[in-house]
C-alpha cells in the first residue's frame, strides 16, 4: 500500500483535533470553576430568632428575601451558591446550636467568600444606610472595605443620600469561625423611615443585591488575578 503524503498529513490533523478537544473537555470546566468560585451567603436569624423588627418588619424574614434573590443572581453569573438556611426556620433550638450548625456549613463548603446579610437598628432613628462589618481579628479589612466603597458609590448616595459610611470592623463569629473571608451586610436600618421604604421597594432591592453580586465579582476577579 502506497501512504501518500497527504494522508498523513490529514490523520495527523484530525488526532491533533481530537487530542485538544479531549483536552478542552478536561481543562475548561476547572478553570470555570475557579473563576466563578463558591460562595456561602447566610441569611441572618430565623425561627424563634427574628432579629430587629418594626411593626410587621421582621428582620429574619427580609434577610432571607435577600439572600433568595441574591442566590439567583449569583447563579446566573456562574457560582456556587450555599445557603445557611433557605427557610424561615432556624438550624436549630438554641442560638448556641444554630451558629454552631452555620459554621458547619461554612466548613464543610470551603466557600471563596461568606456574605451574612442583616438589617439594623439604632436608637437615632436619622441613621441609615447599608452599612458593612467584618471581623478585625482577620485580614477581611480590605474585603469589609472594597464593600463599603462599591455600596456607598451604587446604593448609599443614590438612596440614602451619603456616600460616607465606613465599614467597621469588630468581634464576629459568622465571621471569624472558618479560615475563609467574610462580611457582614446590614442591608439598612429599621428604625429608618426611608430605610424601611426602600426595604419594602422590590426594584431597590433587586438594585441593592445586584450590588452586593457586582462586589462578589470584583473580589473573585482580584483573587484570580493575584
Ligand atoms: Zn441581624
Amino acid at each position: 500500500m502506497i501512504i501518500r503524503k497527504e494522508h498523513i498529513v490529514v490523520t495527523s490533523v484530525f488526532i491533533m483535533a481530537v487530542i485538544a478537544t479531549i483536552l478542552c473537555a478536561i481543562y475548561i470546566p476547572v478553570s470555570n470553576s475557579l473563576a466563578k468560585g463558591v460562595v456561602v451567603i447566610d441569611a441572618g436569624h430565623g425561627g424563634m430568632d427574628g432579629g430587629v423588627s418594626y411593626g410587621n418588619m421582621i428582620e429574619a424574614n427580609i434577610n432571607l428575601e435577600l439572600t433568595r434573590e441574591l442566590k439567583g443572581i449569583l447563579e446566573d453569573r456562574g457560582y456556587k451558591v450555599v445557603l445557611t438556611r433557605d427557610s424561615a426556620n432556624s438550624l436549630a433550638g438554641k442560638k448556641k446550636d444554630d451558629m454552631q450548625k452555620r459554621k458547619d456549613i461554612i466548613l464543610k463548603s470551603k466557600p471563596d467568600l461568606i456574605v451574612s446579610l442583616h438589617v439594623n437598628k439604632y436608637q437615632d432613628s436619622k441613621r441609615r444606610g447599608v452599612q458593612v462589618f467584618y471581623d478585625d481579628t482577620k485580614k477581611n479589612k480590605e474585603v469589609g472595605e472594597r464593600f463599603q466603597y462599591l455600596i456607598n458609590s451604587n446604593v448609599n448616595k443614590k438612596y440614602a443620600g451619603r456616600d460616607d459610611l465606613k465599614s467597621l470592623g469588630g468581634d464576629y463569629f459568622i465571621c471569624k469561625c472558618s479560615p475563609y473571608p467574610a462580611v457582614i451586610i446590614e442591608c439598612g436600618f429599621i428604625s429608618n423611615e426611608g430605610d424601611r421604604m426602600l426595604l419594602n421597594d422590590s426594584k431597590y432591592k433587586t438594585h441593592l443585591v445586584s450590588t452586593i453580586a457586582d462586589g462578589i465579582d470584583s473580589m473573585m476577579l482580584s483573587k484570580v488575578s493575584a
